[in-house]
């Protein structure tokens, strides 16, 4: 049973050491419980692995009635209810993969007032059944889990959340506490505006996560760079690597088993029997290497997950901090790792233009792009402009690849000039062609498809001897990043110029490029891409 005797209410913080067996509350934990105890609603914005479950679970135990929190985390409501229970928590749950007899037994358990806490599904909501079952019991406070997929512009909206304003106006006595571990302060806004909670006290944690270290890598040859981050820094831990598509999956999970790391794949489109178990292998075994789509995470309440590594770009830099999050709930350090490249501008970009939804969904796709690129392309600490994109200020980390070997800058005006020039002498010619030929031309390279194309007789042929293909693939890169010039996203990716372009042709704009360090210099040129 979830309470000592009844009718006496026991304080916050016995209650977590009886049935947590914690010593202390953490942060703002509780702040933030006695405000919902004594019937308060509240906002809170606290990153992964912050703590967020007790602050609506301890008060659940501390009122009269039942917590009732609505989470779009199905898959995991069962593991939620189990490891209640196993603290000798009454909590159930109510959602569309139940039999009819299963959902009864949990709704005559609420009505008998034997629940400390039921976990809904928010489409639940929309069922005048359920209304009707939460009238006619007593509930507690109601909680609102990823609070943020009430924005519509977020990367995670429900539609269903929308209803949930319902809430205020059926039990307006009732507190409500909302949670979230992403939110700018947009969504933060959002949040509070379409829930109603105007009047909920906010409660906005740190959102540094000091035990993680945060690097992003130009990409070459993802694979072995991946390889040689796990076998060097993290052989034999628990981690995660993020790709973009479902087939980048698992084929790299599959190359990663044989070059002998314990890799699975996880994406919404394996069988759900595989998912269960590659995901139960990872939670309970040790040294476990998920490779997976955004598809897994969510919800994922792993403490010693060593590394969380992206081979592709995230869209966001909200869905890059989520994903990260992941890493090192324990505390201890723990890695952040990226490969980033052109190919995943160009990816990115291609996905936007074809994006379902008017100009204006897709101008907010390509302002969280345009951020993410900022973050990758910084020369400053990455903590620094992290925090920053959730509006908290901080001071360089030292803790960053950005902090630990600082890149330089280099005023690429006169390059971007040559390139953008050696473009529009093609353009002129009725011409596009991508990347790699523009760079032998400008390095001067006689290859067989300059000669055919008498690309030597170019002005601009063998100008750019002075850098090496890296380093004018980086330059491309930077100028697609800042939309100076452009990757054809539908054909063979072939460059050609933007409208800020000319800009840069006629000395009106200078550009500042990233200058990779040595380091990843020197590994770049000894490889071969
Ligand atoms: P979030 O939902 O914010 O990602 P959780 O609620 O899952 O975070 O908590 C993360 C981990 O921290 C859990 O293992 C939880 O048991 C633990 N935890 C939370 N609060 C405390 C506390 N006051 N003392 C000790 N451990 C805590
Ligand atoms: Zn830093």
């Amino acid at each position: 049973a979830g309470r000592p005797t009844p009718g006496t209410s026991e304080a916050p913080l016995e209650v977590l050491r009886r049935v947590w067996g914690y010593d202390e509350f953490r942060g703002e934990q509780s702040e933030i419980i006695s405000t919902v105890v004594a019937g308060g609603d509240a906002l809170v914005l606290m990153p992964t692995g912050g703590g967020k479950s007790l602050c609506y679970q301890v008060p659940a135990l501390v009122r009269e009635g039942t917590g009732v929190v609505v989470s779009p985390l199905i898959a995991l409501m069962q593991d939620q209810v189990d490891a209640l229970s196993a603290l000798g928590v009454r909590a159930g749950f109510l959602n569309s993969t139940q039999q009819a007899f299963q959902r009864r037994e949990v709704e005559d358990a609420f009505l008998a007032g034997e629940l400390d806490l039921l976990y809904l599904a928010p489409e639940r909501l929309n069922v005048p059944d359920t209304v009707d079952l939460l009238t006619r019991g007593h509930v507690a406070l109601f909680a609102i889990d990823e609070a943020h997929c009430v924005s519509q512009w977020g990367h995670d909206f429900r539609p269903d959340y929308l209803r949930l304003s319902m809430l205020h106006e059926r039990w307006p006595g009732v507190p409500r506490i909302a949670l979230t571990a992403t939110a700018t302060a947009a969504t933060h806004r959002e949040i509070a505006e379409r829930l109603q909670l105007e009047d909920a006290r906010h409660f906005v944690a740190s959102f540094d996560r000091p035990n993680i270290q945060y690097r992003i890598a130009p990409k070459d040859n993802p694979r072995a760079q991946l390889l040689d981050v796990l076998r060097t820094e993290h052989p034999g831990e628990a981690g995660i690597v993020y790709c973009l598509s479902r087939a980048s999956v698992e084929q790299t999970a599959a190359w990663l088993v044989t070059q002998g790391i314990d890799a699975m794949p996880y994406h919404a489109g394996l069988d759900r029997g595989v998912r269960a178990h590659n995901q139960a292998r990872f939670l309970r075994e040790d040294g476990v290497v998920m490779v997976a789509t955004i598809a897994f995470g969510m919800g994922i309440d792993k403490p010693d997950v060593r590394f969380v590594a992206h081979l592709d770009l995230p869209k966001s830099v909200e869905g890059y901090y989520q994903e990260t999050g992941r890493a090192g709930r324990d505390g201890l350090p723990s890695t952040a790792w990226m490969a980033y490249g052109l190919a995943d501008v160009v990816q990115q970009r291609r996905l936007i233009d074809t994006s379902e939804g008017d100009a204006t969904h897709r101008r907010r796709l390509t302002q969280h792009l345009d951020a993410m690129l900022a973050l990758c392309e910084t020369v400053s600490c990455r903590r620094v402009q992290l925090l920053n994109y959730f509006g908290q200020a901080s001071q360089a980390c030292g803790n960053c690849d950005t902090c630990l070997v600082p890149p330089t800058t280099w005023d690429g005006t006169v390059a971007a000039q040559k390139l953008l020039s050696t473009v529009a002498r093609m353009a002129q010619r009725g011409q596009r062609y991508g990347v790699g030929h523009v760079v032998d031309v400008l390095r001067g390279k006689r290859t067989p498809r300059v000669a055919q194309l008498r690309h030597d007789d170019l002005s601009t042929f063998g100008i750019g001897e002075e850098l090496s293909d890296g380093e004018w693939r980086g330059v491309v890169r930077q100028l697609v990043a800042a939309e100076l010039l452009a990757v054809d996203t539908e054909g063979y990716g072939t460059l050609q110029l933007t409208d800020a372009s000319g800009e840069v042709l006629r000395g009106e704009r200078t550009v500042a490029m990233r200058r990779e360090p040595e380091r990843t210099r020197t590994r770049r040129a000894s490889s071969s891409g």
